[in-house]
């Protein structure tokens, strides 16, 4: 199919240079992309007998014009032409408006198509403006394509039609046969067809399963092959044994998760080729204790540097606050360094990094700036991974030769799609929870009882601890959502006698710093926020949660939220409030009521909403799928990362008949040019 990639869409038969513009902006500069141009849905027209449609639902009907139309003029000289048409079973009266070409397009005695919906009642049936097609050219399945201003999905399609006409000769399939045929799958050339033109519905499906098997497959390819590029030498090898006396050093026991975790790194550190590992576990599971245990043995064992890479400065800061102390009896010396640190200690911190008298070096993107060299650096870890690019990762692993990586994610992410979206790296997940945590107990209710909640707030005020109330705006907007703003008035206004602060994502970095670090310290009892304070910040007097307007939260984003409380060993609250009538949402917020388990969540939320909440778009510097979808398809998914760890372990991949399938890998990946090789 290549040639038709290089052949531009103006070529086509009846596209020409101002439709060309059109599709160029949904994307489509060639013909190749134009047959990659997939229909968003289909709609049936496979025809009913009009005694049998029903009335207020959309229909087709086969049916024959009794009559020339006949011309009406109504007010304002607008044309309006009446139809009879009849199919033996019934007549049905069709109206058009104002298109004087019916006359011609609609003739007395010929059959059509008839797609719209139905209307009049019990005894006479009606259709206002149908779309309609003679009868003998007619398709049962009709392909809806993503239209653009100017661009109709009828005129896309005949375009398809057009492209279409030119395959035969011109395409091999980049699906060897031999894969062809132990995966059951059809031809490209029939795939194409039939995705776009279906005969029946059970070719549609046929064609989808073949499309969508091969875009996993070269997605799983190019993915492995990141991988491999990456394989090189161990050049920071250390001993794989637990390093018990960091254990010793710690004020509690390792869950057995951590255990395994430290385990399964160590193993990879010790082993032939750099670790690149990501590790998952819920919030509160414990990760910052095994990248502690992991640096200790770097720098204790290997002698050589650590990185810790976190989004914001208050993660930096706090990890900075809990590794320091804990490290210190082992000699280790901790710097940090954000934007904050500036001038002169800046200068001492780069010399002391520089000549290896600092060993862990915890910060923000900061950490990336140019002139901040290592002596030595083995290990570089990144916190909650899904704030940073896959760019960023390797630029912090730039700044060393070969180190390891460890990439750890507070999201939990369901195995199925951490596979493919980090198929570039190893998983261990934490799936325990340190002994001890009282579950936090979740109530949803309407804002009808605002006031008993903040009652219940009070109460906990009272007993000498603090909450967060979280709002979805920043200033008030006409859509009637609580904003920080309108909420300080209301809260002050409830909460008389408590000192309240806010905070907020269009704050001033080191404003929100000292807004936060007055509210770990608990010289403020109640903060106003808005999801900035969603990501690993850790309080353990902040025992009660109060998200307003709770609907308008992902479910993993709410499921980050109530990590905020449930830190320490007090008894916690989430209380969501929200006014949604809507069925789906509500049973959403139950869900997310009555379980605590982030994977669970995580599944919920992903069928959804959908893969893109967990990273931002493109933040995982995945390339963009045309038909395959991670929620949906998983059966094929598997099968495709099967076949293509086959694959790739074999020498299949450097016979001709494999030429295509990695033609088709360098064109997925073509945007994130320089990370395949
Ligand atoms: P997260 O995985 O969300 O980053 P943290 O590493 O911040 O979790 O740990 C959450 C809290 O649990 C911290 O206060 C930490 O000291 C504590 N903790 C971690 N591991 C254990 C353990 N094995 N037993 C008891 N407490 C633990
Ligand atoms: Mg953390």
């Amino acid at each position: 199919m290549s040639s038709l990639f290089e052949r531009s869409i103006e070529t086509l038969r009846g596209v020409g240079q101002k439709r060309g513009v059109l599709f160029r902006k949904l994307g489509v500069p060639t013909v190749g992309d134009l047959l990659e141009l997939y229909p968003r849905a289909y709609e049936d027209w496979s025809g009913v007998p009009i005694l049998e449609t029903t009335l207020e639902q959309v229909c087709t009907v086969r049916a024959t014009v009794c009559d020339p139309p006949t011309e009406h003029r109504i007010r304002g000289g607008r044309l309006l032409y009446k139809v009879k048409v009849t199919d033996g079973s019934d007549d049905m009266a069709l109206t058009f408006f104002n298109n004087r070409y019916i006359p011609t397009l609609l003739k007395a005695g010929q059959e059509y198509l008839f797609h719209g919906k139905v209307q009049g009642n019990l005894t006479r049936r009606e259709m206002l403006s149908p779309q309609f097609t003679p009868a003998d050219r007619a398709r049962p399945i009709v392909p809806v394509y993503p239209a653009t201003a100017g661009l109709t999905s009828r005129q896309i399609s005949a375009a398809v039609a057009e492209a279409l006409q030119l395959l035969p000769e011109t395409v091999s399939d980049p699906l060897p046969l031999e894969l062809r045929e132990r995966f059951h799958l059809c031809h490209l050339n029939f795939a194409l067809e039939h995705v776009h033109f279906p005969a029946a519905q059970e070719d549609l499906s046929i064609a989808r399963t073949r499309l969508i098997f091969e875009e996993f497959l070269v997605l799983q390819l190019g993915l492995l092959r990141i991988k491999s590029g990456r394989r090189g030498q161990n050049r920071h090898p250390v001993s794989p044994d637990f390093p018990e006396d960091f254990a010793r050093l710690l004020p509690f026991a390792l869950t057995g998760a951590q255990r395994r975790a430290v385990t399964e790194c160590l193993k990879d550190m010790a082993g032939p080729s750099p670790m690149n590992r990501l590790i998952q576990g819920d919030v509160g599971s414990g990760k910052t204790a095994v990248a502690a245990a992991l640096c200790y043995r770097m720098i204790c064992g290997a002698g050589e540097q650590a990185a810790l890479m976190a989004p914001t400065e208050i993660l930096a800061d706090q990890h900075f606050a809990t590794l320091s102390r804990l490290l210190a009896p082992a000699q280790i010396r901790v710097g940090l360094l954000t934007a904050a640190v500036k001038g002169r200690p800046r200068k001492e911190l780069l010399e002391d990094l520089a000549a290896g008298r600092i060993q862990l070096l915890i910060g923000t993107h900061a950490l990336l700036s140019e002139g901040l060299r290592f002596q030595n650096l083995g290990l570089v870890i990144t916190d909650e991974q899904h704030r940073f690019g896959v760019d960023q990762r390797s630029a912090l692993q730039q700044k060393g030769d070969s180190p390891h990586l460890l990439v750890m994610s507070a999201t939990p992410i369901p195995r199925t799609l951490a596979l493919m979206i980090y198929g570039d790296l190893d998983i261990s997940v934490l799936d325990e929870l340190p002994p001890g945590r009282q579950p936090i107990e979740t109530y949803l209710i309407d804002t009808a009882k605002r006031a008993r909640a903040f009652a219940y707030v009070q109460k906990h005020l009272d007993a000498g601890y603090q909450g967060y109330l979280i709002c979805p705006l920043i200033e008030g907007d006409e859509t009637g959502l609580m904003s920080v703003d309108a909420y300080r008035a209301l809260v002050e206004k409830a909460f008389p006698r408590a000192s309240v602060a806010t905070l907020h994502g269009r704050m001033k970095p080191a404003e929100k710093e000292a807004v936060m670090a007055a509210f770990s310290r608990g010289e403020t009892q109640l903060l106003i926020s808005t999801t900035v304070v969603e990501v690993g910040v850790d309080v353990p007097n902040a025992v009660i949660m109060l998200i307003e307007n709770a609907e308008r939260f992902g479910l993993s984003q709410l499921h980050q939220l109530r990590g905020r409380v449930g830190r320490g060993t007090a008894r916690s609250t989430c209380i969501l409030l929200s006014d949604a009538q809507n069925e789906d949402t509500l049973e959403r917020l139950r869900l997310f009521r009555d379980t605590t388990d982030g994977f669970r969540i995580a599944e919920a939320d992903l069928k959804l909403r959908g893969p893109g909440d967990f990273f931002g778009s493109r933040q995982h510097g995945l390339p963009k799928l045309s038909i395959a979808d991670m929620t949906q398809d998983l059966a094929l998914l598997q099968q495709a990362r099967q076949c293509a760890h086959e694959l790739a372990h074999s020498d299949a991949l450097s016979r001709p008949e494999y030429r295509g399938l990695l033609g088709q890998m360098r064109r997925l990946f073509r945007d994130s040019q320089g990370v395949l090789n």
